[in-house]
C-alpha cells in the first residue's frame, strides 16, 4: 500500500530554474542540482544556495543572463516550508 507520502517529506534533487539575458531578452533553463546549486540544511549548517548568478548568453555571448526569479522565494523549500 503506498500511501501517506507528503509532497514536504520529499527531497528535491534538482530543478529547472528560469534565467533571462538582460541583453536581448534571450530566455533560458539552468538545471540547478542538489549537492552542487544548493543542498539542505544538515548536521547544524545551514542550507546553501549557490546558483549562478550571471552566465553567459547563448546568443549574445555577452555574460547577462540573470536569474529570472527569486532566490529566496524559489528555495524556500529547503527550510522545510
Ligand atoms: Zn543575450
Amino acid at each position: 500500500m503506498v500511501m501517506g507520502f507528503l509532497a514536504n517529506n520529499m527531497t528535491i534533487e534538482s530543478l529547472r530554474l528560469p534565467y533571462a539575458c538582460e541583453n536581448c531578452n534571450h530566455e533560458i533553463t539552468y538545471l540547478a542540482v542538489r549537492g552542487k546549486d544548493y543542498e539542505y540544511p544538515a548536521a547544524g549548517l545551514s542550507e546553501k544556495v549557490q546558483v549562478p548568478e550571471n552566465l553567459e548568453c547563448p546568443k549574445c555571448k555577452q555574460v547577462k543572463v540573470e536569474p529570472d526569479f527569486f532566490i529566496g522565494k524559489t528555495f524556500k523549500f529547503l527550510k522545510g516550508a
